[in-house]
């Protein structure tokens, strides 16, 4: 099992398949997708190398993410991938759910066990306004798909004080009756959105109060549950977790680590460069690979330097897939 200097394991890849989005959220593409470079992207042998190597180092659970992954006509090839290598336990994506009633049936089928569907606003109006898409019946319609499908599901949903602030009793009457887990993450600074997380940076924690005050219990979770805190109430079928990566000690349950989509692994959401792992997957020797991997691994922080407003290389997420 990869492991660090701090005792943290790392069971848990999030693997980006693509960087291209078409929705243009306000905190991370405001502009939309822009590049005018060709991209070479991960390919689907490049997928089964890393999910095969990386079981093999003890990654129990893959992420597929973005970008926007279901941007890729081959998503659920790679899905099949994931979940056909062995010690492969869980494979889940990361998804805007823009594709989501077409294609979950597909998805399911290739091995999908676990899916995020990122939804800010239950206000269709306003989720138009933060996504640039009036697309949030067609996003509701496909989860209840899923829920049917037996896929679990966790819906995100990025606090923006001018944006969703007062929405918290809408989100509570859905999961009343709707078995999700609703996570409310904190804005997180990037390069590109100084300003915007200036305005809009809003802490989780008066959530988890009013949540106590109603009578929300804090769900002890697994030591390996990485970091969001999860929180259940006898009248409620969903689940309310809270990511707030500004918190103290937001980065000792570290569980994960991430590729991009163009091969780079990196330590943190928030780290430099990132190691270029595609020479090391050209056969299935992943020998040299683990050597890479725990040299590095000595290097990682004990935490990420966000409250010095220090950002790395990250000009947003949909680079690395948040
Ligand atoms: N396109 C997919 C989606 O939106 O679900 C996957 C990629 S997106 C980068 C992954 C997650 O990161 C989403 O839930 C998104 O809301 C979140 N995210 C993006 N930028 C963020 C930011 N600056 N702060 C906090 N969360 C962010
Ligand atoms: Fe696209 Fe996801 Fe970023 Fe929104 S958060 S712009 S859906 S990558």
């Amino acid at each position: 099992m990869l492991q660090d200097k701090f005792g943290r394991r790392f069971h848990y890849l999030r693997l980006s398949i693509t960087d291209v989005c078409n929705f243009s959220c306000e905190y991370c593409l405001p502009d939309g997708y822009q590049c005018d470079t060709d991209r070479d992207f991960l390919s689907l042998i490049e997928i089964k190398r890393i999910a095969s190597a990386f079981a093999k180092l003890g990654t129990s659970k893959i992420r597929i993410t973005g970008g926007e992954p279901s941007l890729r006509k081959d998503l659920p090839e790679a899905i099949r991938a994931c979940a056909n290598t062995p010690g492969i336990k869980q494979v889940a994506i990361t998804t805007n759910g823009y594709k989501l009633p077409d294609h979950i049936d597909s998805w399911v089928e290739a091995g999908l066990t676990q899916m995020n569907v990122s939804i800010d606003s239950l206000d269709p109006r306003m989720f138009a306004s933060i996504t640039g898409h009036d697309k949030l019946d067609v996003i509701l319609r496909g989860i209840d798909r899923a829920i049917e499908l037996g896929v679990t599901v966790k819906v995100n949903a990025v606090l923006m004080r001018h944006f969703n602030q007062h929405e918290l009793s809408s989100f509570l009457q859905w999961i009343k009756t709707t078995s999700i887990t609703l996570r409310f993450i904190e804005l997180m600074q990037t390069g590109d959105n100084q300003l915007f997380f200036n305005k809009n940076h809003a802490s989780g924690l008066p959530i988890k109060e009013q949540l106590i005050s109603e009578g929300w219990q804090q769900i002890i979770r697994d030591k390996t549950a990485g970091p969001a805190q999860e929180f259940s109430h006898p009248d409620f079928k969903g689940r309310i977790g809270l990511i707030m990566p500004y918190s103290k000690d937001f980065c000792a349950s570290c569980n994960r680590l991430r590729i991009s989509a163009l091969g780079k692994l990196h330590l943190c959401l928030f780290s430099e460069q990132g190691l270029d792992i595609r020479e090391y997957i050209t056969d299935d020797d992943t020998q040299r690979l683990q050597e890479e991997l725990t040299t590095l691994l000595g290097d990682k922080k004990s935490t990420h330097f966000l409250h010095d407003g220090y950002t790395g290389a990250t000009k947003h997420l949909a680079m690395l897939g948040g």
